[in-house]
């Protein structure tokens, strides 16, 4: 029998994921690979939850999603971001923003299309293109002293006339950047020139610092028509394993998302989606609390990798800081130093170059996830120290 693996994921093996969090349970390792948080969401969320599985909202939801949560999401982007859309023709519920993801490529890109995606990104993503039979078009973030920037000549000459989308993720994993308003105008700018699609990975719009503040690229002017934009409940109310994530789109390209979505799951998590509808409109103070609670982690993270000899790379939201290993492991080699690692002290941490396409170039940058309780991170800090003092 020939190899039966489809020769479009062939190159994509196993997710990391699943191989460093099985490491950290072997090991007995604080596990700060995978972001998923240590602790649960809002009582409101997990009540809501419950209470619809005790009054028999367990069977298909509808199509689209319950319209209870497609209003909560519509209610959500106006209070957040002054956007307007329509329940009933322009939100679609989706398992996680990862079939989000899924159904927006899967659903517009034809065989041959170009995606222009910024490296390093979210490992599904060029599987998902891969899968379209489309080419992702990497352009580099690169890390400097004012934070991750691209070059600008490079995101242009990575446009062809076979580009058909940008895929941008903003915040950022794994980087923990924010997108600047210039560099926003910059792409939606390319994006109207070259008449593209902008699908938007905002799943981390309200984990973000110091004062900064999260722009959607929809409400770009030019830009409702022709962006796709994808969120999720799973990281805003510390419920990754619940899977409820959605779309927001114009009807043509809703359209064209839930085309394919409904051939991969059809629907999802019938008593989720009264409680994230729940939890999207919690009070201003949770969303801000949140946010600082992980500000706090993030900062005792950053002590503690400086302190172990890294140089760390700044991060202005989401749950990850990066930080290149060469100071503490001169080979830069960031694979066999996370493989390493829960040996050595008893820490799960994830090599960035799985993130690349070009993987030589996060050879030597390690991700660390700040989504723990204090004292883990406490925990982790104190058990990287030995790496300084070895
Ligand atoms: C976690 C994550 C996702 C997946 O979100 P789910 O709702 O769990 O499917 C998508 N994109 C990025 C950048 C993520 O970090």
């Amino acid at each position: 029998m020939r190899d039966p693996l489809n020769s479009r994921l062939a190159p994509f093996g196993t997710t990391i994921f699943a191989t460093m969090s099985a490491l950290a349970v072997e090991t007995g390792s604080i596990n700060l690979g995978q972001g998923f948080p240590d602790t649960d969401g809002p009582d409101e969320v997990l009540s809501a939850a419950i209470e619809a599985i005790r009054s028999g909202q367990n069977q298909y939801p509808p199509g689209l999603g319950i319209p209870d949560l497609r209003q909560a999401i519509a209610e959500h982007q106006q209070r957040f971001y002054g956007l307007t859309y329509d329940p009933a023709r322009e939100i679609l519920v989706t398992a996680g923003a990862t079939e989000a993801l899924a159904g927006a490529l899967l659903g517009t890109l034809e065989p041959g299309d170009e995606v222009v995606v910024f490296e390093p990104m979210y490992d599904s993503y060029q599987a998902c293109i891969a899968l379209a039979g489309a080419t992702v078009v990497p352009v580099l973030l690169q890390p400097s002293p004012a934070g991750y920037v691209y070059n600008s000549d490079e995101l242009r000459a990575a446009i062809t006339p076979r580009t058909r989308t940008i895929l941008l993720n903003t915040p950022h994993n794994p980087t923990g950047k924010v997108f600047t308003a210039a560099e926003m105008n910059e792409i939606s700018s390319l994006a109207i020139e070259h008449d593209l699609i902008v699908v938007t990975d905002e799943v981390y719009e309200h984990l973000i610092f110091d004062g900064r503040e999260h722009v959607s690229m929809a409400g770009l002017p030019g830009m409702w028509d022709r962006t796709i934009t994808i969120s999720s409940g799973g990281k805003t109310f510390n419920t990754t394993g619940w899977k409820i994530g959605w779309v927001c789109a114009p009807p043509p390209l809703l359209k064209a998302a839930m085309s394919a979505k409904q051939f991969l799951t059809y629907v999802n998590g019938a008593p989720f989606q009264p409680a994230i509808a729940a939890g999207l409109r919690l009070g201003d103070e949770y969303f801000s609390k949140l946010a600082s609670g992980l500000a706090a982690t993030r900062d005792r993270l950053r002590v503690g990798l400086d302190a172990a000899g890294f140089t760390v790379y700044g991060s202005e939201a989401t749950y990850f800081t990066t930080v290149d290993i060469t100071p503490v492991r001169p080979d830069g080699d960031g694979v066999a130093f996370c493989q390493e690692l829960p040996h050595l002290v008893g820490v799960v941490a994830i090599p960035n170059q799985v993130f690349y396409v070009n993987p030589e170039k996060g050879r030597n940058l390690v991700r660390f996830a700040c989504c723990k309780r204090m004292e883990v991170i406490d925990e982790a800090v104190e058990r990287l120290s030995k790496l300084s003092a070895a």
